[in-house]
Parts: structure tokens; sequence; C-alpha cells
């Protein structure tokens, strides 16, 4: 297999670069310090996703993404997620399984979703269903063309504001029947109860949602009745894919950073880079990224050579383990190597180190994708992840 990056892919790659270096990181800092940033920003963030051709970058030119492989999507994740405060979220990815929608629902949802003119939350989490998603209790029952819907949601990042709302819920409150809704900005019964605060200063949040006696077309099911996981598969494989990618692009910022501060910063009257302890720091940084680049962009890789969904999955989740807890050991690096200067808020490593941390939560915690990958050992053997054809 050929591993290098074709032209295309160094082109999507310099476009990313430039876009992150020029449009997000420039935010940073007023981002951090206001948590939100004033309209005219976001808007020059948002013209510049549309200038350098990111938006949509999981979708198809049809219905105006990008069309990008996922050796690209990978590349663009890791430039823009080397940006602080989640401002990787700027550059819209509108979820994947609107794809499977009615003509209907791509024409009204996804294709504005692809140009940027509606914003998306998905809303699956619940006080009591976290990593058991399977536990969802939010209950969809049919009221002649209508389902009513009630439950309450946590974590629904984005919700507070985004005109289309993904709501997982059980048919008849039948954890059998796992189901999607579209719902729209605004239908009566969807209240934000709580915005709480997070350690990550991103300018949106992710609500408490209560849902009360909602009312909702059976026009706005997505998909049918129980196919609310089949349908978010191909998400997980794709999310999954850009933490990994995020995470990686966090650690190379950080260790780039780092390696200019040990060079520069003095003690004992020599550059502390002189100083086996420091150079060990950043041999195991550089040491790490080689090698969850290398899984990262080997399995992108192979999905795009056409890898079957099932595989897909099971080494997404040892991606997603291996690169978020990866870019947690090298940003914590990053930062003692910066002493006591690594925590000041005005250096992107301690912005990065409340990143970073994140990306071993969502999606699927470090613990649960250790129990998708001891699964797919004990059924399928272990020639899946450490095989070589
Ligand atoms: C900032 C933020 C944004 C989010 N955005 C969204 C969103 O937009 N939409 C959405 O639906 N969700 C969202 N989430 C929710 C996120 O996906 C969950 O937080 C995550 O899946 C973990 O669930 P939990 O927090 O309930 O933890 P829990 O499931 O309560 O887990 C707590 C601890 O127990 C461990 N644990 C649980 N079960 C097992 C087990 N069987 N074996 C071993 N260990 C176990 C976990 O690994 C963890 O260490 C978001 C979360 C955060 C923090």
């Amino acid at each position: 297999m050929d591993m290098g990056l074709t032209k295309d892919d160094l082109d999507v790659r310099a476009r990313a670069q430039e876009f992150a270096r020029t449009c997000l990181y420039p935010h940073e800092e007023e981002l951090d310090q206001n948590d939100f940033l004033p309209d005219d920003k976001e808007a020059t963030i948002r013209q510049g996703v549309l200038h350098f051709r990111l938006n949509a970058i999981n979708h198809a030119h049809d219905v105006g993404g990008q069309d990008m492989t996922i050796v690209q999507q990978c590349i663009v994740n890791e430039e823009v997620g080397s940006a602080t405060n989640a401002l990787w979220a700027r550059v819209w990815q509108p979820p994947v399984c609107l794809k499977d929608g009615t003509p209907e629902q791509i024409e009204k949802y996804l294709i504005p979703a692809c140009r940027g003119e509606i914003r998306t939350s998905f809303c699956t989490s619940e006080p009591t269903a976290g990593s058991d998603a399977g536990g969802v209790k939010t209950a969809a029952v049919l009221d002649g063309n209508h389902y009513v819907i009630n439950g309450e949601k946590c974590f629904a990042s984005n919700a507070e504001f985004a005109e289309l709302n993904l709501l997982t819920t059980v048919v008849d409150g039948d954890p059998s029947k796992p189901t999607l809704f579209l719902v729209d900005h605004g239908t009566e019964g969807f209240n934000i109860r709580r915005l709480p605060r997070f350690s990550q200063r991103s300018g949106h949040g992710h609500p408490e949602v209560d849902i009360e006696d909602m009312r909702v077309p059976t026009t706005q099911m997505l998909g049918d009745v129980g196919q609310g996981y089949e349908l978010t598969k191909d998400w997980f494989v794709e999310a999954r894919l850009a933490i990994a990618a995020r995470s990686i692009g966090m650690a190379v910022r950080a260790t780039d950073l780092a390696l200019v501060w040990a060079r520069e910063r003095e003690q004992f009257g020599h550059a502390i880079i002189h100083f086996q302890a420091v150079e060990f720091m950043l041999a195991e940084m550089a040491s790490d990224i080689m090698a969850g680049k290398s899984m990262l962009y080997r399995v992108a890789q192979e999905i795009d050579s056409g890898l079957d969904r099932k595989t897909a999955h099971a080494k997404a989740s040892a991606i997603k383990l291996f690169c978020s807890e990866a870019g947690f050991r090298v940003v914590d690096k990053a930062v003692q190597i910066f002493g006591g200067r690594g925590t000041m808020c005005e250096n992107p490593v301690e912005r990065l180190t409340r990143d970073v941390r994140l990306e071993r939560i969502w999606e699927g915690t470090s613990e649960i994708q250790k129990m998708v990958i001891g699964g797919q050992i004990r059924k399928r053997g272990l020639d899946m992840y450490t095989g070589w054809d």
C-alpha cells in the first residue's frame, strides 16, 4: 500500500492549515476570556470555511459537500483540531446519517446544513443513559400522523441554538425500537432547562433539555422505526476518527510549542533542551504522535480502499482510544516543559489541556472503547488489530 499523500491531499492540508492559522488561532484568547465571539467574528470564520472549501467535508458534492476521502477528512480534522476552545466545531460537518433522509428531508435539512445555513445538534445522552446509550428512555408514541415525545436529554451540544436537533428516542418506550427524529428549533415541548458551564470555553453550550408532550409529524422520522442505532453507526466511525485526528493535531501543536520553548529557556546556564529529562519528554511525545498518526492514516486509507463497515467500526475504537490517550499524555508533557508558564491561560498548551481531556470521554469513553475492542478480540480474534497483510 502506498502510504504517501496525493497531490489533492496535500492541497487539502495546505488549505486547512492556512484556515486554522489565519481564521481560528487569532480568536482563541478572546473566546477563552469571554466565552463567546461577537457576530462579526463568527461571520468571518464562516466565510473562511467557505473560502477554503472546508464546509461539509463529510458529504457528497451533489448535496453541497466537499466529497473528501476519509484520509482528507482526517487531514482537515487534524489541522483545525489544533485550534483551542473547540474552534474546530465552527467547521461544520452535518451528521452523516442525514444522507439517509427522504428526498424532502435532504432538501430541507441536509443541503442547507452543508451550506452552513442551518446548524445541528445530536441529542442522545440522558441522565441515566451515558455510556449505556442503549438505555435511552425518551419515548415516542404514535398519535394519528404525529409522534408525541416525552423525556429528557443532557450534554446536547448546540441544542440551545441549533436550527435542527437530531433526537434519539425509543418508540413506545421499547428499547428494541430506537428511532431518530428531526426536530426543528422552537418546536413546542423542546425546552432548554439548564446550560451548565464546562471546562472547555467554546462559546456554545451543552444543555439539559426537557421534552414534554412534543408533537412531531411522522414525516420528521429519519429512517424507520427501530433504525436509530443502525443509522448512527457510520457517525461513530466518523466521529471517533475525527477525535483521533484532532488529538493528534493538538499533540503536534503542543510539541512544536514545547520544542521552541525548550530551546529558548535557560536554567542553570543551559537551554533546558540539553537536560536529558526534557529531551526524553520530547522523545516520548514524538513517538506517541508517530504511533497515533501511523494507525490513524493507515486505517483511513483502508476505509477509502473499501474496508467493510464492521471492521472499520472495530478499528476506529482502537484508534480513538490510542490517539486520545496519547494526545493527553503529549499535551500534559508540553505543560511540564513550559513549567509554570504552561498553566497560564494565554498559553495555548494550557487551553489544549482542557480540550484534549474531553477527547477521552465523549463519543465513548476510553473504557467503552476497550470494551468494544475486547469484544471484537473475543469474537474475531486478534488479527484484525495485530495482523498485517
Ligand atoms: C462537553 C460534552 C459534550 C457532549 N456532547 C454530547 C452531544 O452533543 N450529544 C450527546 O448525545 N452526548 C454528548 N455528550 C455526552 C458524552 O457522550 C458522554 O458524556 C459520554 O458518553 C460518557 O457518558 P457519561 O458522561 O454519562 O459517563 P458514564 O457513562 O456515567 O461513565 C462514568 C464512568 O464510568 C465508566 N463506565 C461506564 N460504563 C462502564 C462499563 N460498562 N465498564 C467500564 N467502565 C464504565 C466510564 O468509562 C466513565 O469513566 C457530551 C459530553 C460532554 C462532556
